[in-house]
């Protein structure tokens, strides 16, 4: 172990808490709006980033993500704070890739967000369908959302388009129509996530009620091959478990430092990031509730409320199931070189059964395999 590895990449991501509406799918760190003063939340972030820096180190970030919730609600003033705070502190490399996650309700401020910095837009589209987008708890409609991806495609170099599938009741028809329509769209790329039942969220107690019963898993599973042939044909193929792209330049940068487990700054409420700095990597978690944030960064100038040292052998696990998520898989020397070896026989069962390769030492998933993949990363790094 010899501390950061810049190859693996540096990003900062930021949490911005806030939706306008909490989605009965979501599970994540999320609160309703609201009418309120978030000027103390970006003071926050911004010392947050500060107590970051006196951590890191002298880096330069590759990517920035503001994420949520939903930093679309912030201003374009506000993301300028961020990005500008980050260059001062980091400095960005040149092209750094510069990520906002936005609802199609706010398209108006999407010049604002391209003004201040943004070159990527990833836009929660879900759905082409109305009554789906209804389904979903979702405040806008289809054609508000292809107007919000025409406005996008004008303002970003970079434009990803986020799409449920296997929601109760889809048949395969369903699907391919909606998914042919997407591909047709001119976005740069595209997050296509099976809707999973989260035990935190309101869909899970209507499951539970018997409301309306989940997709089958075969069913699903079904979808999910239309889903690689369909956006294979269409010139979008996968380079991630649910992330297609058509062409390298458009890949998500900061989510390829997740999966090449690499080192980035975490801040706003429950942000979770990762920093290796001599023989350590340390896990960390930002106070969840926004008012913790808030009282932890003005106590500690950091919103960390957990910190884990990760060993050795956790970080070669968070190495096999983040390498598996990616169509070219890992280098097995990249796992021994932190102790452990991988179960041989799990391996060559795998391979056997055509869920996995292991070409010159390098592991990678096939297509039906990645539909397992945290099964196999489980079973192959015991
Ligand atoms: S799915 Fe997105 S918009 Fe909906 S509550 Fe979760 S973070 Fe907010």
């Amino acid at each position: 172990m010899s501390g950061f590895d810049s190859q693996r990449g540096f990003g900062v991501y930021v949490h911005w808490p806030y939706c306008a509406r909490v989605c009965p799918y979501c599970d994540f760190n999320v609160y309703a709006a609201k009418a309120r003063d978030t000027a103390p939340l970006l003071d926050a972030i911004l010392n947050d980033l500060e107590g970051w820096r006196a951590r890191t180190g002298e880096r330069r970030a590759d990517a920035i993500f503001l994420g949520g919730g939903t930093p679309s609600l912030m201003s374009g003033a506000q993301v300028a704070n961020v990005i500008a705070k980050v260059g001062e502190l980091w400095g960005l490399k040149p092209g750094a890739e510069i990520t906002l996650e936005a609802n199609p309700d706010d398209a108006a401020r999407f010049a604002d967000f391209g003004a201040a910095g943004v070159n990527r837009l990833s836009l929660g589209l879900q759905s082409l369908d109305d009554a789906r987008l209804k389904f979903l708890g979702r405040t806008h409609d289809a054609a508000g959302a292809l107007a919000a991806l025409q406005e996008a495609r004008s303002k970003f170099r970079s434009v990803s388009i986020d799409l449920i599938y296997a929601l109760p009741n889809q048949t395969a028809a369903d699907w391919r129509n909606e998914l042919s329509r997407a591909v047709r769209l001119g976005a740069d790329h595209l997050s296509l996530y099976e809707l999973s039942i989260e035990p935190g969220a309101a869909f899970f107690q209507a499951v539970k009620r018997k409301n309306w019963s989940p997709l089958e898993d075969e069913r699903a599973a079904d979808l999910y091959e239309i889903t690689q042939e369909l956006a294979d044909a269409a010139g979008y193929p996968a380079y991630e478990i649910s992330n297609h792209a058509r062409a390298p330049e458009h890949q998500s940068a900061h989510n390829r430092i997740y999966w090449s487990s690499g080192d980035w700054a975490a801040v706003g409420p429950g942000a979770h990031g990762r920093l290796t700095t001599g023989s350590e990597r340390l896990a960390i978690v930002a106070a969840e509730k926004p008012g913790e944030y808030l009282r932890q960064v003005a106590a500690n100038g950091l919103g960390w409320a957990s910190v884990d040292a990760l060993d050795p052998l956790a970080q070669a696990r968070e190495r096999v199931s983040m390498g598996l998520r990616v169509i070219e898989g890992f280098a097995a020397s990249d796992i021994t070189e932190l102790g452990l070896s991988l179960d041989a026989a799990r391996l060559t069962d795998f391979a056997a059964a055509g869920l996995l390769t292991d070409v010159k030492g390098r592991i990678a998933l096939t297509r039906s395999g990645r539909l397992m993949a945290d099964r196999i990363a489980a079973e192959i790094s015991p």
